[in-house]
């Protein structure tokens, strides 16, 4: 715990907390929502900051969710039909 240093945040001066955020994709008719994500949030304004290291894994996720996705609307068509929402915890 001592090895924590207090940060501030850039925008607002709040303290920054970690904690856990969701990031939202949109690819074409369809929303991916991770959930999760380790993140250091703002007390004040609640805006998140995530590391770049985070940053490359969700995106690692979502890359592969994508590709799970696309192939899913090929083979189910009538399935893909309209908005749809993909939530992912991880
Ligand atoms: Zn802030």
């Amino acid at each position: 715990m001592s090895k924590e240093k207090i940060r501030l945040c850039p925008e607002c001066k709040g303290i920054i907390k970690s904690g856990h955020t969701e990031m939202v994709y949109e690819l074409k008719d369809i929303k991916i929502t991770v959930k999760n994500v380790t993140a250091n949030i703002c007390s004040k304004c609640g805006q998140s900051f995530i590391t770049g290291h985070v940053a490359e894994e969700v995106n690692r996720l979502v890359n592969r969710v994508r590709e799970d996705i696309n192939s899913f609307i090929k083979t189910q068509p009538e399935a893909s039909r309209g908005h749809k929402e993909v939530a992912i915890a991880v």
